[in-house]
């Protein structure tokens, strides 16, 4: 039976030479071939340039006036220009760097040219134009992003005889239920209107269809990682309760009802038997510090070593200190290990790690570089870590006996960036600023709204405040 994972060359028309050109835009399979979607789209149906406005998108249908004149000029660069007649109006039409398209036009005949339009100098910028057939066109003409191996006609062809052939075959993909509550269109009729628009709210509906199908996809394969991750093995780390319990005693001050709902989440990660790989997510001051303290403190009363890495020097430098206070009255030995270190006493700290007399390294990223051996690496914890990518993650997560990873951020991430940057992860958030505090106000400024982001800063300096500024 016909399946859409069949090889483009069982589409009518397809041969060796042709499977080859398509390869080079990534499509091998009939299933590539119909989700190649189109990059835009041409308005076809012709209207009166009467009743355009300056730089609008149209088609014009008109006889040439004028034979098409050609110059070239520059690198390469050519210039065809002709008048047409449309209705009562005599414009002009000009094609940029299509020199050939000047063999197919010849005075007194009927074309339909699509474009954009110059106002003020009555004139079409051209981006197409159609000589045959002109009565079937109409609506909106599927442009695909092609290169020099191959013609946007032959695309066009190809994707048509594909869909004709393989129409019945293809199967649903999302579940009715979704379809019907978030109003999507069948799977079939998308690929048919993003391809062959026939109506402008049909080709909009599919173009929704589309994006939630490529979001739910991408959500399914994250959904897969993480359960993937959960099956391979980690490690089970058996922390000491009483002692951690203790240890949270010392604290001076009452934990919020969110770090006590976090502490839980992590330590459960840490005590199953798969890799932890979570995100800590929570306002600057809500109290991540003193929840991967408790964090690290549990996975040192099991007897493993743990890494704590910040973006910067000033950063990891700050943690080790805070946490040095912290740990005082406890076994935790902190070591700092950073690209500021001498080279002997970095390589002094390298072997007190490998050896085991150090059961807690703060540094920078280059803790995960492979010159760092650890004696018993158990958990891992990366600071601010939108400057950690999914790739990093995992070498991590590779690294010596599979450390639980635990990840912390201050940045607010909206929903559809979580789902892509930490998809893979499961998420923890403080959700809670210990009493008295302040909240946090968060503002996200586009990149030309910097003087007002200048002068709020002054203004809020000059009042004593503090300010903290990320730039992305
Ligand atoms: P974050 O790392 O999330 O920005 P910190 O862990 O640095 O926040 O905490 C900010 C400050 O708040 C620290 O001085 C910390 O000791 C204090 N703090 C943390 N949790 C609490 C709490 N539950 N009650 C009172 N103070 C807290
Ligand atoms: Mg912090």
């Amino acid at each position: 039976m016909p399946s859409l994972q069949d090889p483009v060359t069982a589409v009518r028309g397809v041969g060796p030479k042709l499977a080859e050109q398509l390869a080079t835009l990534e499509i091998e399979t009939v299933e590539d071939l119909l989700t190649y979607f189109p990059a835009r789209y041409d308005e076809m149906t012709p209207t009166n340039v009467q009743f355009a406005k300056d730089k609008q998108k149209l088609a014009v249908k008109g006889t040439v006036m004028s034979e098409p004149i050609i110059s070239r000029y520059g690198y390469r660069r050519s210039r065809v220009a002709f008048r047409l007649l449309t209705g009562m109006d005599v414009v002009q039409v000009t094609f940029f760097n299509q020199p050939y398209l000047a063999k197919n036009i010849t005075a007194n005949m009927d074309v339909i040219v699509t474009g954009t339009w110059d106002a003020p100098r009555q004139t079409i910028k051209g981006t197409k134009v159609i000589t045959k057939d002109l009565d079937q066109q109409s609506g909106m003409g599927a442009v695909y992003s092609v290169n020099k191996h191959i013609k946007q006609a032959t695309l066009q062809k190809t994707i048509r005889q594909a869909f004709t052939q393989y129409e019945r075959f293809i199967p649903t993909l999302l579940p009715v239920k979704l379809r019907q509550d978030y109003q999507l269109m069948e799977r079939r009729e998308m690929i048919a209107q993003l391809h062959f628009p026939t109506d402008r709210e049909l080709a909009q509906a599919a173009r929704r269809t589309a994006a939630y199908e490529e979001f739910f996809l991408f959500e399914l394969r994250m959904l897969a990682l993480r359960q993937a991750n959960r099956e391979a093995d980690g490690l089970s780390i058996q922390y000491h309760n009483d002692e951690v319990r203790a240890f949270i005693k010392t604290i001076p001050f009452e934990l919020t009802n969110a770090q006590k709902r976090v502490v839980n989440e992590i330590c459960r990660d840490l005590k199953a038997p798969y890799q932890m790989n979570r995100l800590l997510q929570g306002d600057v001051g809500s109290g991540k510090t003193i929840v991967a303290a408790i964090a690290i403190y549990a996975a040192i009363t099991a007897g493993y070593q743990v890494a704590l890495m910040a973006p910067t020097e000033i950063l990891a430098t700050q943690h080790a200190q805070k946490l040095a206070k912290v740990f005082a009255e406890t076994p935790v030995n902190v070591g700092l290990l950073t690209g500021g270190v001498k080279p002997k006493a970095a390589e002094q700290l390298r072997a007190q790690i490998a050896a085991g007399q150090i059961n807690l390294i703060v540094g920078t990223h280059a803790l995960i570089q492979d010159k760092v051996e650890y004696a018993n690496l158990g958990l891992a914890i990366i600071d601010e870590q939108h400057r950690f990518g999914v790739k990093q993650r995992q070498t991590l997560r590779e690294k010596g006996n599979h450390p639980d990873v635990l990840a912390m951020t201050a940045t607010p991430i909206p929903r559809t960036i979580a789902i892509t940057t930490y998809g893979e992860m499961d998420v923890s958030i403080i959700d809670e600023l210990p009493a008295g505090r302040q909240p946090i106000q968060t503002q996200w400024l586009q990149a030309k709204q910097l003087e007002t982001a200048v002068r709020f800063l002054k203004e809020q300096l000059a009042t004593g405040a503090q300010v903290i500024l990320l730039v992305h």
